[in-house]
């Protein structure tokens, strides 16, 4: 029998979508992604340490424990949780087929697809070769940062965003000396944020440059650099590199299965709404927004996405 709605991914979108579904008595199922070394279960923000823009948090969160407490309350309404990804869809006819890393399959009447989106690499050889081998590298500082191997070491960031300086100013807590690369001689993140890196005595800004090596056999040594307007080559000695020049959505599994756009966002065509090219498939989070990308919006289209699969839903008859 075709569940009457199936959710896809497990951040902010997912986790509200299922509150509001399994509150509306359409017994939802989430598969809330297998850890990998793209994403984890909960996605971007069990990489965030301290939430403060969240309402409801006065103090201030953790983001691992506010995707833990999003999780609980999706299952104190019953939600059934599968730890797998969804690999495969077919819409093109209904009920919906989809197909899991587990080789399960599953039938659904309504789809919310709420996979979010993973971070961008330079994608050098060297850069890749240390980030799998664990050798310094890495997209994400706020899960790697406090390693001991980058305790006191002078670090590289790579951006010029609310990323970069978030990554770079937490860094700051445990390296010598942070380095931001940047493209540019303007930063694109908020004031701010910007205030705070340039008042933080341990950030340093490398501007109109690009990283265009890495240095290091087994770990990390340095990276290469060189200025976008001379061209001119250089070499910073660092004991880690951190990459914060944004996200890819996590639609890969959907080509041709709903209309995305050229970065591969899901296009929802009605605005304020969450319904995509295919009727009875609804997305919401970071996957379908590249403008806000924010933990509050993701929910409230996770909340948009529910309402608007049970009206569906009510609608055609299906419940
Ligand atoms: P972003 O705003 O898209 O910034 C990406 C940065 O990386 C840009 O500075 C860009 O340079 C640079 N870049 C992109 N490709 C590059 C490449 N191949 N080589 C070198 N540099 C490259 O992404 P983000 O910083 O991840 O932020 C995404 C969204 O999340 C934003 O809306 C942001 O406000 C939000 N955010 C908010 C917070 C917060 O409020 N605490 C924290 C994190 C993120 P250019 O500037 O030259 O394009």
């Amino acid at each position: 029998m075709a569940e009457k709605i199936v959710i896809i991914g497990s951040g902010p979108a997912g986790w509200t979508a299922a509150i509001y579904a399994a509150r509306a008595n359409l017994n939802p199922i989430v598969y809330e992604g297998e850890p990998s070394n793209i994403m984890i279960p909960g996605g971007q923000l069990m990489y965030t340490t301290e939430v403060e823009n969240y309402p409801g948090f006065p103090a201030g969160i953790q983001g691992t424990e506010m995707m833990g407490l999003f999780r609980k309350q999706s299952q104190r309404f019953d939600t059934q949780i599968y730890t797998e990804d969804i690999t495969s869809v077919d819409f093109s006819s209904h009920p919906f087929h989809l197909k899991s890393s587990e080789n399960n399959e599953v039938e659904a009447l309504t789809v919310i697809i709420a996979t979010g989106a993973r971070a961008n690499w330079l994608n050098l050889p060297n850069e890749q070769r240390l980030a799998h081998s664990g050798g310094g590298v890495s997209a994400c500082a706020i899960c790697d940062g406090a390693l001991p191997a980058y305790r006191d070491k002078v670090l590289v960031v790579v951006g010029g965003g609310d990323s970069a300086i978030e990554e770079g100013l937490y860094l700051t807590k445990f390296a010598s000396k942070v380095i931001i690369v940047h493209r540019r001689d303007k930063l694109r993140a908020s004031p701010i944020m910007q205030e705070r890196a340039k008042a933080n005595s341990k950030i340093e800004f490398k501007w109109n440059s690009i990283v265009i090596d890495v240095l290091g056999d087994k770990i990390i040594s340095g990276v290469r650099s060189q200025n976008t307007f001379t061209k001119e080559e250089s070499d910073l000695n660092c004991g880690g590199l951190f990459i914060a020049i944004g996200h890819t959505p996590n639609t890969s599994f959907l080509a041709g299965h709903v209309e995305l756009d050229e970065k591969g966002f899901i296009i929802t065509p009605k605005p304020w709404r969450t319904a995509t090219s295919v009727e009875g498939v609804f997305a919401a989070g970071d996957v379908m927004d590249p403008y806000y990308k924010q933990a509050v919006t993701a929910a409230g289209t996770g909340c948009m996405a529910a309402l608007e699969a049970e009206r569906w839903l009510t609608h055609k008859g299906m419940v």
